[in-house]
This record gives structure tokens, sequence and C-alpha cells, in this order.
């Protein structure tokens, strides 16, 4: 049996979203989407799971940000903050939570965080060379500070690393470095400069057992973990800004400094964890056992990008407070590139470029199911895959419009209108009845499998398979040609269709929450939404049989036919670079 059984209880977590920017399909596409069919799916089953997430809202680049605007940081986030709270809430990712590292109880977890490493003997301080700005009288932190990469010659790189070629080297490193501030773009100097860093080498025994002991990994995800977790070395963690998590040290070089933002992210999970607690009323240690009982089980659901982070980084801050559990599966996916018409190539998303699309221009034109749908058909899991409008298209509606939608509106739509609105009376069933009645519990046992073992687009592809079955067996009984001459055969072919329209509704619910809702409201069943405490099993349910004179709502289309004249506007417009 699959490793569920064995925990009491699921945290999963999706990588949190930096609150400088809207969200846009790739993120979905890599940390959200798949995240939140699996969550959707473990509640149906009634085991408890918890969904955290919430925006990241520290960092140099925010802080820019709130230079170039003239607005504070504050300001950015919170709109960042709220646009992709509502983005989420669009696409119907259903979060426990959705918090904000600029919370004072996130001061108060990253805090605890450092002194305990502290503590322990895991971090140390060393003196470093950092570009000062006589003019701005203050340190040039990472995009602070511009200038010449030393690996590839890139005029436009960043303090310590260069967008170019994804080299990363010492401050001191960077060629004809100047500082990149509204209104200061003078030469800086090196001054010397104390900082905290991280021992993340004394892990590193500890992070090759947890990793050796996870053969059931994806390959992408293990591969990148064991290229780090070989070549572990101090790392600092902390910036020369005054925004972020203050440093809990009394120490003077402490002064100016705050937290670096890579250390305090993912401990925004823990933080958000807390906050969740505290809203329900479980009190100030009803967090704890998500995170420190052995019978619960973390998983992380994240982009590439942020594999190191998560894979090995994160999991020694974890090792270093000594009673935390380890994640017991990272879901790193790949990237999600976007088509390009023109030169007939898939190409990076990226702001400068304008080709990247924004959940909130998206969702304004789709709904959630119709999105949900294509981003998990194309998914890049195990390798990159790219936005195509004609792709887009072509998936929705002749997969789930032609194959589910269309014979869960001929059966409803027919039983309807010819049984005054109830599942009809079988009579006796023939070979092809029964063939397709049994093996409805496997073929909802084959989605079910797909999930457990995160391989979502397999979990997609079983789903609609149900729905050619269910055609199949349509188009050979011809119910609109035997309702003329034989109405008790018509009845037997349409009981059998409504039990197949029942198994649909509870395993697209992961999927496509918004088409299940109507469909169960139409069916009159219940698809309850389950949460932290868990529940029975609404999963199992779906190879339950309607009973014959049950009675069902008018039906209605719950998967409407996309335009193609639509989508060559939208094209062009997202060509012109209007989806950022
Ligand atoms: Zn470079």
């Amino acid at each position: 049996m699959p490793a569920q059984n064995t925990f009491k209880r699921t945290l999963v977590t999706s990588a949190l979203p930096y609150a400088n920017g809207h969200i846009h399909l790739g993120h979905i596409a890599g940390a959200y989407l798949p995240a939140d069919i699996y969550v959707r799916y473990k509640r149906l089953r009634g085991e408890a799971v918890l969904y955290v997430c919430g925006s990241d809202e520290y960092g140099v680049p925010i802080t820019l940000t709130a230079l170039k605007e003239g607005v504070s940081p504050t300001e950015v986030i919170d709109r960042y903050h709220t646009a992709n709270a509502e983005a989420f809430g669009a696409l119907r990712v259903a979060f426990d939570i959705y918090g904000r590292t600029s919370w004072p109880l996130h001061a108060d977890t990253t805090q605890a965080f450092f002194r305990k490493l502290d503590e322990g003997g895991y971090i140390e301080k060393q003196d470093m060379e950092l570009w000062y700005s006589e003019q701005s009288r203050k340190f040039l932190p990472d995009r602070y500070v511009k200038g010449t990469c030393p690996k590839c010659g890139y005029d436009n790189a960043n303090g310590d690393e260069c967008e170019n070629c994804g080299a990363q080297y010492a401050p001191k490193d960077l060629v004809e470095p100047r500082a990149n501030i509204p209104g200061d773009s003078s030469r800086p100097e090196l001054r010397p400069s104390t900082h905290w860093f991280l021992k993340l080498q004394e892990f590193s025994g500890a992070i090759k057992t947890w990793l050796d002991s996870h053969p059931e990994w994806r390959a992408n995800v293990k591969g990148i973990a064991y290229s780090w977790v070989n070549d572990l070395r101090s790392r600092c963690i902390t910036r020369d800004t005054d925004w972020g998590v203050p440093i809990p040290t009394s120490d003077p070089g402490a002064e100016g400094k705050r937290i670096y933002v890579w250390f305090d992210a993912p401990i925004g999970y823990v933080t958000n964890t807390r906050q969740w607690a505290l809203d329900r009323g479980l009190g100030d240690d009803g967090w704890e056992v998500w995170w420190k009982d052995t019978t619960s089980r973390l998983i992380h659901f994240i982009g590439k990008d942020n594999v190191p982070f998560h894979a090995v980084i994160f999991p020694a801050m974890l090792i270093g407070q000594g009673d935390y559990i380890a994640a017991d599966n990272v879901i790193g996916n790949e990237y999600l590139n976007v088509f390009n018409r023109q030169t007939g190539r898939a190409e990076k998303g990226s702001k400068s470029r304008g080709n990247m699309i924004s959940v909130r221009w998206f969702a304004e034109k789709f709904s959630s199911d119709a999105i949900r749908y294509y981003l998990c058909a194309n998914a890049p899991e195990a390798r990159d895959a790219a936005f195509d409008w004609d792709e887009f298209i072509n998936r929705y509606n002749g997969e789930l419009c032609d194959v589910v939608g269309n014979f869960v509106h001929r059966s409803l739509t027919m039983t309807y209108k010819n049984f005054e609105g109830k599942v009809p009376a079988p009579g006796a069933l023939d070979a092809d009845d029964t063939a397709l009645l049994e093996s409805l519990p496997q073929l909802i046992d084959a989605v079910a499998e797909s999930l457990e073992d995160f391989r979502f687009r397999q979990a997609l592809e079983r789903f609609i398979e149900i729905g050619r079955k269910a055609n199949q067996y349509f188009d050979t009984k011809a119910p609109w040609v035997t309702r003329k001459t034989d109405m008790a055969r018509t009845g037997t072919t349409l009981y059998v269709c409504c039990q197949v329209v029942r198994a649909l509704c509870t395993t697209m619910a992961p999927f496509l929450p918004d088409g299940a809702a109507k469909l169960a409201a139409i069916l009159g069943i219940a698809l309850p939404a389950g949460g932290p405490d868990g529940g029975e099993d609404a999963w199992n349910a779906a190879r339950d049989r309607l009973s014959a004179g049950h009675s069902l709502q008018t039906p209605v289309v719950l998967f409407p036919k996309l335009d193609k004249d639509y989508i060559e506007e939208l094209a062009a417009k997202h060509a012109a670079g209007e989806a950022v």
C-alpha cells in the first residue's frame, strides 16, 4: 500500500511567491496547481491535510521597487500580497492560510531558528569586503550595485550574481562597479563589514543520509540536491539593509543589518502554520504537531529553481533545530516556457521580453477549469513545457469539452428529458453494460494511484480515459436511436451512463473544482471539502451507484467551448506584451 497510510496527517507547502510582482502561469504550473490537486484529492479521501502558503515579503528587490516608485516597501508588499492572493483565489488554489513574512510573528519564528542554530554552533561571523556608496552613505547589497560580470563580461550584472550566465561570485570580483539606486550611480568603494554565516557543511552527512533514504523522489530533484550536498560551505545569512527580520543579537556589528531573505522565507511555512493554529484557537503550540510529530508527513511543492533551498538548505536549518521532522518528499517541477508563434520556438518567460502571462490577466478571460485543465495536461513534470495558445484551445476543447463534457451533457439531458428528470430503472444488463460498470472501480483507482505518485499529467489522462470509454459505450448503444423503438433499453443505457457521470463527478473534483461542484449540484450528491481534521472517504464514494428514481436537477454545460477567434485576439494581445 502507498506510504500515506502510515502517517496521520500531511502538511503541504507551496513555495512562497515574492511580493514584488504578479504571479504568472509558470508559477501556477510549477508550485501551486499540482499541490492544490494533491491537497484536494487527499481532503476528498478524508485524510487530515493542511495546506500553507503566503507571501515572501523581504528582500532587496522590494526596497528597490519602492525606491523607484517613490513609495514605502510596505506599499509594495501590500499591493502584491493582495493581488496574488486574489489570483490564487481565481484559480481555486485553496490554501488553509495565505500568510505574510512581514508579520511580527514571523520575526519571532525566524529569530527562534537563528538562536537555536547559533546555540548549536552552526552560525559563525566572517569579515567581508563589500561595496559602499559614499554618496548614499550605505552598503550596496545584491542589486544595489551593478557592474560587469567577471565571468562572461555582461555589463548589467548584479553585485553577487550574473543574470546572463548564472555565475555567482564575491562582490569584490565585480568589474567596473556602479551604485544602482535612483539618483546614485557613483563608483562605490570596498569597505569591511561583518556578516553572519550558516555553516551548511556541518549538515552534509545528515542531508546525504536523508536523501539516500528517499529513492522514490523525482530524478530532477535528487540530481540537483546531490550536486549541492557534495559542495556545501558557509552561506551568508545577513544583509546590509533595514528591510528584513532583525538579527537577534546585541552585537554591535548587527547595526544596519537584517536577516537575508533566503534564510527567513522558508521559515514562513512554520510561521503561517503557527498563525493558522492561533486563528483556529488551537493555542500557542497547536502548530507543533504538524512540524514535530513523526506521524506527520511534510511535502514541499516548488519550481526547479527552488530545489537547493528545499532539498538541502532548509532541511539543514530544520535538522539544526533538533526536533523538527524532515520533508517526506520535495516535488520540484521544471519550467513552463512560452511558445513564440513568430519564431516557432519555446522561450523563457521574462518580464523584460514582455512574453509572460499573468494570472490576473488570464483568469479574467477564462474559467478556472479551462486554465487548470490545460496547465495540468501540459504540466512541466519531467521536462520543460511551453504555454501555446493553439495547444490551449485544442486540448481544452478537444479533450475536456468533447470527451468528458460532451458525454456528461448528452447523458444527463437525455435522461432528464426522457425519464422525468430521474435516473431510470435498469432492465437486464447486457455484456456492454456490465463491462463498463465493472471497469469503473479500477478506472477510479488508476486515477488515485497516479495522484499518490505525484504524476498529475498521468492522473488527468486517466480521468479523460474514463470519458473516452463512456463515449464509446454511448455511441455503441445509441440511445438517441433506441429512444424511438425501445424505451426499456434506452433506460438501461442511461442508467449505466448516470453511474459513469457520478464517478466522473468525484474524480474530476481535484482537477476541476468548479465543474465538479456544478455537476454535484445536478446529481444531488455531496463533495465534502475535507480539511485539517480529516473526515469520511468521499473519494471512494465515486464507486457508489445512483439509485433508480434518484432526482436530477436541470443539466447545464459544465465546460463551455472556447472560440477560436477569441483565442486569436488574445494571442495577438499577448504577442504585443499586454498579458504581463
Ligand atoms: Zn555573467
